[in-house]
């Protein structure tokens, strides 16, 4: 193994020791985000040899059902997915994995940016189930890595004017840094409708799509009412189970409300992004650490999520 990121959702494990109905019932190794050198190969290998470096897609699905014929293999029931509850992870020093879920990186493409496809897959299956196209304006509710990687691949994908939220400005900050046209810093006394208006006034119009990427109950049915008529609402972020949500003002204008989870053959099209130079993800990463100092960087990391949390938590709209 080469480089393995943290995401969220490890130190969702590690704290709570759950998330939904996937509970770790034993010890779990961590680790999703990830990329390696080829040390081994199976026999009937033909994409890989040893000493490839490689970008690892943590989740091989079962490749006989309706979702994985269809191409949709994210909804296959079956998939084993790295660090996942009962399947161990790979934040290890070596691992097993299907080849035709490893890809090739080019020389100039590094072991930590081989990692980073695995969030950007996120960001490009959102604008993909969006349908963000050359001349979007885009709404991202959340700056959050979930959040700028949506930003990043929606201006590759040709989004001329992006706008993002958070409730905090040091993210915002790095979305600006990271190419956002706009941003917008909410707090406790934003009213729903206020941020609505100031959204489309500094926009200059509505937005056509809106990705969302903070699972925050409020910040859901602000991407609503701000999506213009006809527009997309892909939701990303997960918050709590049941949300109130304006049904009715979505239907009267025909807005879309979709449904992301994790990616499906976005691989590829993220390797392009970042080997051709159009997308920069090497600001994503804060901190390196060696896997020995692994429970450092874990403690960093949930120490990040906490501090997140309890600015939050002072916060109307941060009820994630
Ligand atoms: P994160 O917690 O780092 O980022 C969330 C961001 O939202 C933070 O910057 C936070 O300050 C901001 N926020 C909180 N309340 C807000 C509000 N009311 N308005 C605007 N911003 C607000 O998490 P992340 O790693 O960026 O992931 C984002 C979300 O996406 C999480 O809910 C995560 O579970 C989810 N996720 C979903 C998928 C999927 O397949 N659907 C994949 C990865 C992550
Ligand atoms: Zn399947």
């Amino acid at each position: 193994m080469g480089s393995v990121g943290i995401c969220g959702s490890d130190v969702h494990y590690l704290v709570r020791g759950a998330i939904g109905d996937f509970v770790v019932k034993a010890p779990m190794i961590m680790g999703h985000e990830a990329s390696g050198t080829v040390a081994k190969v199976g026999k009937n290998v033909k994409n890989l040899k040893v000493g490839d470096r490689v970008a690892i897609e943590p989740g091989v699905p079962c490749k006989a059902c309706e979702y994985c014929k269809h191409g949709r293999y994210n909804l296959c029931a079956d998939i084993i997915f790295c660090a996942t509850p009962p399947c161990h992870g790979n934040l290890c020093q070596y691992y097993t994995h299907a080849a035709d879920f490893c890809f090739k990186l080019p020389d100039h493409v590094s072991l930590p940016e081989g990692a980073l496809l695995e969030p950007l897959s996120v960001g490009v299956h959102a604008c993909r189930r969006a349908d963000v196209r050359l001349g979007s304006t885009v709404l991202v509710t959340g700056a959050g890595p979930i959040g700028l990687v949506s930003l990043l691949s929606a201006k590759a994908m040709g989004a001329t004017n992006v706008i993002i939220t958070d409730i905090m400005q040091n993210r915002l900050d790095l979305a600006k840094e990271l190419g956002a046209d706009h941003t917008i810093l909410l707090d406790k006394d934003s009213d729903e409708t206020a941020i609505v208006m100031k959204i489309h006034a500094l926009l200059g119009k509505e937005p056509d799509k809106t990705i969302e990427c903070s699972g925050a109950e409020s910040s859901i049915r602000i991407a609503i009412q701000a999506t213009k008529s006809g527009g997309v609402v892909v939701i990303v972020g997960m918050g709590k189970p049941n949300v109130t949500i304006p049904l009715v003002n979505a239907l009267v204008r025909e807005v879309d409300i979709r449904g992301v989870f994790r990616y499906a053959n976005c691989y590829p099209l993220a390797l392009e992004m970042i080997a051709s130079g159009k997308v920069d993800v090497k600001k994503l990463i804060t901190h390196n650490y060696t896997l020995e100092q692994t429970l450092e960087a874990f403690e960093n990391a949930k120490t990040g999520a906490v501090r997140r949390r309890e600015v939050g938590s002072k916060n109307s709209q941060a009820d994630t």
